[in-house]
């Protein structure tokens, strides 16, 4: 089974997104479980304060360290095996290859912040820093929301065709998924290519694998 601990200042965010579709399916099946873990709760003066102003001045707020390293304290004791990763604009690049292998660890914590960020010491109590892409999200929430939906696809016996994720995009060396079609055939003057209609499997299969091909060449 999977198991993901989430810490967060937020863990209502997660509650309607992981009630739908297939996180939903997979956390009902028991093949994943999400926890969160309130960073707030680890704070320790009266105001329950989880952020201070940075020295050297500045605009915003910074996360501070003693409630979160409280916090990855407390998710490496209740899960000693969990691997714990810092949601942040300068770590690492997500990617198909990093979920195949969260997937496969099958046990990870990840560290929302949220101000301006993480006071820089924190940086020392995790194992690793990834980012969701070069833009600025509010909040580590749904960076780790879409960490936490990639992971759960690719689990054993979550989706329904075995296939289904086998032939996503990025799952064969970088290459992208080929273009899909449905009824009607005629949509607008636009018609469905006509080796899809032809029934020749190994022609349908050569389409597919050029146009894959085509759609990847052009992207990179
Ligand atoms: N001042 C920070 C900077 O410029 O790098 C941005 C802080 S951002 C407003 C607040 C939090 O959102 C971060 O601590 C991080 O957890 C999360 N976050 C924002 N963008 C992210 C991204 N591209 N990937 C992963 N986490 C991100």
């Amino acid at each position: 089974m999977f198991h993901a601990q989430i810490l967060t200042l937020f863990p209502e965010f997660f509650a309607s997104p992981l009630a739908c579709s297939i996180p939903k399916r997979a956390i009902g099946a028991g093949l994943a479980v999400v926890d969160c873990i309130q960073i707030r709760d680890f704070a320790t003066d009266k105001h329950r304060s989880v952020d201070d102003s940075p020295y050297g001045g500045g605009p915003g707020m910074l996360m501070k360290p003693e409630p979160v390293v409280a916090a990855i304290r407390e998710a490496r004791s209740r899960r000693p095996e969990s691997r714990v990763v810092m949601l942040t604009p300068s770590g690492v690049s997500f990617t198909q290859e990093k979920a195949l292998e969260y997937a496969a660890a099958s046990d990870i914590t990840l560290l929302c912040g949220r101000y301006e960020g993480f006071d820089e010491r924190i940086c020392d109590y995790v194992d690793e820093q990834l980012s969701l892409g070069d833009y600025v999200l509010s909040g580590g929430e749904p960076a780790a929301l879409s960490v936490l939906d990639a992971v759960i696809r690719l689990l054993p016996g979550v989706l329904g065709s075995a296939d289904s994720a086998v032939l996503d995009s990025f799952s064969e060396e970088g290459i992208l998924d080929w273009p899909h079609y449905t009824r009607p055939e005629e949509f607008e003057g636009k018609r469905v290519p006509d080796v899809l209609l032809s029934g020749n499997h190994a022609e349908i299969e050569k389409w597919r694998k050029e146009e894959s091909l085509r759609r990847s060449a052009k992207r990179s």
